[in-house]
């Protein structure tokens, strides 16, 4: 009989593993059923963009927790489909740090030419799985926000690619209750321009306080103060941006540092990431971590060590991002199928605990980032991904993180060539803290906006 595949989420992730099915037939394979339960009402997970924060209409969590303006924070040559390039998709060589709309095109793109979506079943979140120990499958329940129905199928395997950026992680300091302005999470930031002529602060010293504290100091704020709990970014700031260390408490308009210093905030940005989170899991198939490179209990990154027909995708800390999840999508389904075979759970979590151990000697970005590339290879040599050459995205990733410190507004103007065609990237034809206009349409467009130009020549 034929296996079944359910796929939680079509995220990059969950495309991904459609991608790498659909990618087996078209070599000529017998795959499985597949079905993906889509919470959303289209594809692309967080980069499927949505004004609304809280709820949806259906009364379900927002998932994203992208914005307006967003643009990528690393190369776009760092997470560039082996099996699909920008060239092919854009017809042309664009820039290097393409805006949301423009990757979200690109994921949509290679989707489209595969044609899955017929996998996919929208508004459709997933509630409850349940293993069967019986029959060895899963009984995985449906809300249908079409019909507002709720059902369940059985399934053989289950993917879950739901993500792990959109369950904030929310932490109180004392006087929040009493503080007059707006307290809100990163995943609930949509618009810079709300804080324009504001005196922001923004919460933490990752990706997102380093983007937001930039949106906002790019789109008028009028003073940003980053707060850190363990290190300070340590970037060279404009003259509005101040970096401090722990917020110690807040009163009603001003709060107050570790260091004795305090300052007046109109809006404070907790940028303070995000949870795991599997409300449709039960304690047996949970995974439980926080956001790191090597979270244990999955084989390879992705076979859940106690149920192996459960696979999970994407968990890991992300320097390499929709590369990795193909070469996990391609490594799980070649599982699914039985062309690798499964090994003994000891033999499983040996592997994992090597993995965990050379994970805890990590110490500077460079080791991180190389040990990430190492385990995409050591998936790709498993499967029939096409190879691409990881010491290449290593160094656009080291050349990367050079041009941030030297000048933090200006490290998206740098391009890199493409390690997939070799082809160079076009320098933008503006540069990132100028170009206020963020469609597609504006960014692949051979000509700048003479109002943005004018602004870059301090007109
Ligand atoms: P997601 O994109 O989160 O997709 C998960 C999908 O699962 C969603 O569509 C969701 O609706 C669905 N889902 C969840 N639960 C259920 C359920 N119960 N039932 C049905 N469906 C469900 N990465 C980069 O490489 N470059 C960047 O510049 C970048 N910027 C980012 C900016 C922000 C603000 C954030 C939060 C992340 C950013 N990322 C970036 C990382 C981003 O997470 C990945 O690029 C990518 O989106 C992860 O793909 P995913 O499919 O694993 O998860
Ligand atoms: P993150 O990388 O997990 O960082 C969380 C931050 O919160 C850390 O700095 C952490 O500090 C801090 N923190 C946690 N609890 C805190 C507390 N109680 N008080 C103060 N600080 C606290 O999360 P993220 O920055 O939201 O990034 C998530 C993902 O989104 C990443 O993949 C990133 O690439 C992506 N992203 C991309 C863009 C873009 O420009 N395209 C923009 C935003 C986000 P410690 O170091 O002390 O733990």
């Amino acid at each position: 009989m034929t296996q079944r595949v359910a796929i939680i989420g079509a995220g990059p992730s969950g495309l991904a593993q459609l991608r790498a099915f659909q990618s087996a037939q078209a070599k000529g394979a017998d795959i499985p059923e597949l079905v993906c339960f889509e919470k959303q009402t289209d594809w692309g997970g967080q980069w499927n963009y949505t004004w609304r924060t809280g709820l949806d209409k259906n009364g379900e969590p927002v998932p994203s927790s992208m914005y307006r303006y967003l643009w990528s924070n690393g190369p776009k040559e760092a997470l560039e489909f082996a099996d699909y390039s920008f060239d092919e998709h854009f017809g042309k060589a664009i820039a290097s740090y393409p805006p949301r709309e423009v990757l979200w095109d690109y994921i949509k793109g290679r989707v489209e030419k595969a044609d899955v979506r017929k996998y996919i079943r929208f508004n459709s979140p997933v509630r409850h799985i349940e293993y069967n120990a019986a029959s060895d499958n899963f009984t995985v329940s449906v809300h249908d926000h079409n019909e507002d129905r709720v059902y369940e199928e059985d399934f053989d395997f289950v993917v879950v690619a739901s993500g792990h950026f959109s369950t904030p992680y929310v932490p109180e300091y004392p006087g929040f209750d009493s503080f007059g302005g707006r307290i809100l999470h990163a995943h609930d930031f949509r618009d810079a321009l709300e804080f324009k002529d504001k005196d922001i602060l923004v919460v933490g010293s990752s990706y997102s306080a380093e983007d937001i504290g930039s949106q906002c100091y790019k789109y008028g704020a009028r003073s940003i103060t980053s707060c850190y709990r363990s290190a300070p970014m340590g970037y060279k700031w404009p003259a509005n941006w101040e970096e401090k260390p722990a917020m110690t408490h807040v009163d009603v308009n001003t709060v107050f540092f570790s260091d004795g210093s305090s300052k007046k905030i109109d809006a404070i940005i907790l940028c303070t990431g995000y949870l795991h989170s599997f409300p449709f899991l039960p304690e047996a198939l949970r995974l439980k971590t926080n956001n790191r490179l090597w979270p244990l209990g999955l084989y390879k990154g992705v076979a859940w060590e106690e149920n192996t027909k459960l696979f999970y995708l994407g968990m890991q800390d992300q320097w390499y991002s929709f590369n990795m999840f193909d070469a996990q999508a391609w490594y799980a389904r070649d599982l699914i199928m039985g062309r690798i075979p499964m090994p003994s759970k000891e033999t499983m979590k040996a592997h994992s605990a090597l993995w965990r151990e050379n994970e805890l000697k990590l110490v500077t970005d460079k080791e991180n980032y190389e040990f990430q590339g190492a385990y995409i290879q050591e998936l790709i040599d498993e499967t029939d991904y096409p190879s691409f050459d990881i010491p290449a995205v290593n160094e656009t990733f080291l050349q990367w993180k050079k041009h941030k410190k030297q000048d933090i507004m200006k490290f998206r103007d740098y391009s890199f060539p493409s390690v997939i065609t070799g082809t160079p990237s076009p320098a933008h034809h503006t540069p990132w803290l100028y170009a206020l206009d963020d469609s597609l349409e504006a960014y692949l467009s051979d000509e700048p906006k003479p109002e943005e130009i004018r602004r870059a020549a301090g007109e």
